[in-house]
């Protein structure tokens, strides 16, 4: 039992090797999504004969695999999305990244692949993000994605849990989402594909999840969408946005505010946005903590509902907004749903955000910058 303990991350094995070639910073409006990363990476081994060996920081650079590694078999491999910001006072945090670690360890057991202790890695990470401290871009609404990724290594060709695997942790500054204010975006509604099944993957975070979203995200960037929904059963469930959660709200035939967003029933990714979303809202209704701008009473549900109940609550002019939400851009606006060769018309606010995400976007966006304090921030 003692080895056991023994064989997890251990921060205080971790190995600093600083890169002998700092590059150069991004300017900050050039920035795109991933394309520049920093200067140095995490890394940690593990096998199944020594456990999770010593953590080393490293100079960001290739990483050498057997052609026979399991991760390019057999798609050995999930990762995670998170973000340190920069508050105005120099203060980093990281939104809740003790939700990441839960995440990623369930991904991990859902591959077979090695558990770990998700506070020893962010110790790690947490050292990872202070060396590379200037590559948090100062402008406000930018930040530092972190990817975590774990793979298996060995290079045997059998289907089996892997015997080694490495996890590793990058790092790339990132711009705003939306640098020019909100958008509504259209979607097409996807039933000729499906992103996950009943007792499948769509509750982790597996590589293999995304690849097969590719070809449907490219037949509704075909049609003119931006992106696709991903429409379950022949019902048409409603169940996520590209890769973001959803959010439906729609009014009630007695005038109350019901926020719904799809049941984690195996199917959904756990989003950390739409828990805090959740969160914020059911914190609005009992009182605990009032948001301004939204209605005194938000029913939030987490259930089931179909392109039938969108469809027929717009015709009655109950629907209010439908949006998605996600690390990346936060809170997305939706405008327009392509389905059965027509468009469903979605309601947007003004400035392209509806009532009830504006104020939760608001406070969400306020935490993350430190503007708004909150125990939901962790302090690098
Ligand atoms: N669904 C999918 C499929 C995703 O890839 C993501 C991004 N991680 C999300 C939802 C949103 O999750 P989060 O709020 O944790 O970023």
């Amino acid at each position: 039992e003692e080895a056991a303990v023994s064989l997890d991350i251990e921060p205080s094995r971790l190995t600093v090797t600083k890169t002998m070639s700092p590059k150069e910073l991004p300017a900050s409006k050039n920035l795109m999504f991933g394309r520049t990363f920093s200067d140095h990476m995490l890394k940690i081994r593990w096998t199944d004969a020594t456990g999770w060996e010593a953590p080393s920081i490293e100079p960001f650079g290739t990483i050498n695999l057997s052609p026979g590694a399991t991760v390019l078999h057999y798609a050995q491999s999930l990762f995670e999305g998170m973000k340190a910001y920069r508050h105005e006072d120099g203060t980093v945090t990281m939104f809740r990244p003790d939700m990441n670690m839960k995440r990623m360890n369930n991904s991990a057991k859902r591959l077979a692949l090695p558990a770990f202790d998700g506070n020893a890695l962010l110790e790690c990470i947490k050292e990872l993000i202070s060396l590379d401290r200037q590559w948090i871009p100062k402008e406000s609404g930018h930040s530092l994605y972190i990817r975590p990724t774990l793979i298996g290594t060995n290079g045997t060709l059998g289907v089996a849990p892997p015997t080694e695997a490495l996890l590793f942790v990058i790092t790339s500054p990132v711009g705003p989402y939306y640098p020019h204010g909100f958008k509504p975006v259209p979607l097409h509604g996807t039933t000729e594909y499906i992103r996950a099944a009943p007792g499948g993957t769509g509750a982790y975070k597996l590589a293999a999840n995304y690849a097969p979203g590719v070809v449907a995200q490219k037949s509704a960037a075909k049609q003119g969408y931006a992106q696709n929904l991903w429409l379950h059963g022949p019902e048409h469930w409603l169940t996520e946005v590209g890769t973001m959660n959803l959010f439906a709200v729609i009014k009630d035939k007695d005038g109350i505010t019901e926020l719904i967003t799809p049941p984690l029933d195996g199917m959904i990714l756990p989003g950390v946005t739409r828990d805090s979303v959740l969160a914020l809202a059911r914190n609005h209704t009992s009182g605990v903590k009032r948001l301004g701008g939204l209605p005194d009473v938000i029913k939030v549900s987490e259930r089931p509902i179909n392109m039938g109940e969108i469809i027929q609550s717009s015709k009655e002019g109950r629907l209010v907004e439908l949006f998605g939400t996600g690390t990346a851009a936060v809170v997305t606006p939706v405008d327009r749903i392509g389905y059965n060769g027509g468009d469903v018309t979605i309601p947007t606010g003004k400035d392209g955000m509806g009532p009830i995400s504006e104020p939760l976007w608001a406070e969400l966006v306020g935490i993350q910058t430190g503007a708004i304090k909150s125990n939901w921030n962790y302090v690098v």
